[in-house]
């Protein structure tokens, strides 16, 4: 993958079709989504209806203090940190991994590790730092060993999740690996089959893509991912929300 720093491989040349593009509301016919260009989010207070819910770093608070010293899961017992979530509250982009590893256990902020620092020049590469976009996982907890999250622990973890999303209120999603966007989209299918699509959840566009401790796996799939985050940023370009570094062309 190649972005402006040239750190993550030859990638700009790769291209694949554009994708199916739900909107924020939905289009009426599959030919008008076959055609229908992929947009971000409205801004959170664009309707000027109702007054917008709290959003930000005080509604953020609130779920944190409501996930308080988390008891709810057998995960609890075993970590030595609980993994909220980093960035800004305000974040228009909003990453979401699977679980916390041993050094994000140990340090209390997500993607800190190997994998971490991958997302780190990823999200560098599409102009942004990691304190301009938002990060979090699905659980807060590191599963022993690094093993998959299990049900109970996701169902547990899960709402905590939403009301984080809800509190941040994203103008797009980059669900990273296939737990995560399993949680979000309820969609079972392989991540080599979802990747690259955009969907939605909540009203908010969601790009599915490969987790970056698979690209650590699997380097020749960084080109893939990398066109997925060059179409998040043209997504995001589209409603006007440009990166404070942007990539060259
Ligand atoms: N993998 C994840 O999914 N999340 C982290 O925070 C670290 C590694």
């Amino acid at each position: 993958m190649r972005g402006r720093s040239g750190l993550l491989g030859a990638v700009t040349a790769a291209k694949r079709p554009a994708s199916p593009a739900p909107t924020r509301s939905a289009p009426a016919t599959p030919a008008a989504a076959a055609s229908a260009p992929v947009v971000a989010a409205p801004a959170p207070d664009a309707d000027g209806g109702e007054p917008a819910a709290p959003r930000g770093a005080a509604a953020l608070q609130i779920v944190r203090d409501h996930l308080g010293d988390c008891q709810r899961c057998k995960l609890a017992p075993q970590r030595t940190n609980l993994v909220f979530g980093v960035g800004n509250p305000l974040a228009d982009l909003i990453f979401v991994g699977e679980a916390p590893g041993a050094d994000e256990d140990a340090q209390g902020e997500p993607f800190v590790g190997k994998a971490g620092q991958l997302l780190t020049k990823m999200i560098e590469a599409m102009g942004y730092t990691r304190q301009d976009v938002y990060i979090c996982n699905v659980l807060k907890c590191r599963p022993p060993g690094n093993r998959n999250p299990e049900p109970d622990e996701v169902a547990a973890c899960e709402p905590f999740l939403k009301r984080q999303l809800a509190a941040i209120r994203p103008r797009m999603i980059v669900a990273l690996g296939k737990f995560a966007v399993q949680c979000l989209l309820r969609d079972e299918s392989p991540i080599s089959r979802l990747r690259g699509n955009f969907r939605t959840y909540e009203g908010i566009p969601l790009m599915p893509t490969f987790h970056p401790a698979y690209l650590l796996r699997d380097p020749s799939k960084k080109k893939l991912a990398w066109q997925d985050l060059k179409d998040v940023n043209a997504a995001l370009a589209r409603v006007g929300v440009t990166p404070p570094n942007p990539p060259a062309a």
